[in-house]
């Protein structure tokens, strides 16, 4: 049926310049735009029964050998676009792009339909040539006035779900609201730390889960729900006294096993709850529990060192936790003399192999790297502490 175009496609070369690409894109662009007018069209007069189909999309599955993914996108995008005649006329002309036109779809619910194809005579024009970042964006503004109009809320799918994998990893994935995508985004822009000199770069995707991470435990710490002033750690582990004095490692309650470095970093600023167990469930003493760094002890440290410690980094003291610089499980005392202030990235970092700090009797840091390199940073105040 098509003879003139199959063999025009036959014999098309398409030179690697960028004209060329952009050109035989919107082409085919258009094509989209015919092709989806015809499967509106088959869809709405059911056409798709004649082939023994049980819908549109397992039609377009079978016989245009798609994913469902795909399916069920062409056919939603085409049982909107019905509704929409001058849209599709306009991606048919080549003044609106297929981008622009999902853009649009996606934020086009089923309830708004009608009163955008109302409104589509004057809108459409006022989108052509916009990118799709910014069709998205004017849709939106669109919809929200709409709503406001109708005095209805904003519909939106809302949703997070955050699950483990048999690794120990946690996998996040959500859609979020306008307002709360708002919000959520620039308090990890904010929460963010940028990489310090003295250690091995992140990738951006790196660094945002470090900042959330960072967020979620500054809510713990900060929270009020009960009435200490700082709640830590927030995570239960359970560790044997002989392998928490000889460097062993932990595991969570009810959870995955914990290396040595993290079971170190959490019992260096942490509630240490004793359990004197006879095998696996009878318990013989429930001592209380004994606050690593005692509080006035905690105020001192924030006085001296008010911010994170390691080299190039200045996160607040309300972001901190203490590090034994020698270890407990190695005899270090708790005191001033042994006690940093460090963000808990950095914290981790200075427990990983490798990594040695050294407090001077002046409280300047030394901190070593894996590779032999030395940073050192003094307390933001010098002289003579009143504590
Ligand atoms: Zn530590
Ligand atoms: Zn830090």
């Amino acid at each position: 049926m098509f003879e003139g175009l199959a063999m025009e496609i036959d014999n098309l070369d398409i030179p690697p310049c960028a004209e060329a690409i952009s050109e035989v894109l919107a082409l085919r662009d258009r094509l989209d735009a015919k092709i989806t007018g015809a499967v509106g069209d088959f869809d709405a007069a059911g056409l798709w029964d004649l082939d023994a189909a049980t819908s549109m999309t397992a039609w377009l599955r079978q016989h245009g050998a798609m994913t469902k993914r795909e399916a069920a996108r062409v056919t939603g995008r085409a049982k909107k676009l019905r509704e929409l005649p001058v849209t599709a006329a306009a991606w048919q002309a080549g003044e609106l792009s297929g981008g622009q036109v999902d853009a649009m779809v996606a934020v086009l619910k089923p309830e708004m339909l009608e009163l955008f194809a109302e409104q589509e005579a004057e809108l459409v024009p006022s989108l052509a040539g916009l990118s799709v970042a910014d069709t998205s964006r004017a849709m939106g503004h669109w919809a929200a006035h709409a709503a406001a109009l109708a005095d209805e809320p904003v519909p939106e799918s809302r949703g997070l779900h955050l699950s483990q994998l048999l690794d120990g990893t946690w996998v996040l994935d959500g859609t979020l609201d306008p307002e709360s995508g708002e919000v959520v985004g620039t308090a990890l822009r904010m929460a963010e730390s940028a990489d310090s000199d003295a250690e091995p770069s992140r990738t951006p995707a790196q660094r945002r889960v470090d900042a959330l991470a960072d967020l979620c435990r500054f809510f713990l710490d900060h929270q009020n729900h009960r009435p200490a002033s700082r709640h830590r750690p927030h995570v239960n582990v359970v560790i044997d006294l002989e392998d928490l004095q000889g460097g062993g490692g932990g595991r969570v309650v009810d959870g995955p096993a914990l290396s040595r470095a993290a079971i170190q970093a959490l019992s260096c600023d942490s509630a240490l709850h004793r359990l004197v167990m006879a095998g696996r469930s009878a318990v013989l003493d429930y001592g209380t529990s004994t606050r690593t760094i005692p509080a006035n002890l905690w105020n001192a440290l924030v006085l001296r060192d008010e911010h994170c410690r390691f080299p190039g980094c200045d996160r607040q003291s309300s972001w901190c936790e203490g590090h034994h610089v020698v270890h407990i499980a190695d005899d270090g005392p708790t005191c001033l003399e042994n006690l940093v202030l460090v963000c808990s990235r950095h914290h981790h970092r200075l427990h990983q192999p490798g990594w040695h700090a050294k407090l001077r009797p002046d409280a300047t840091l030394e901190v070593t790297d894996p590779d032999g390199r030395h940073w050192t940073t003094a307390p933001p105040r010098a002289g003579p502490l009143l504590v």
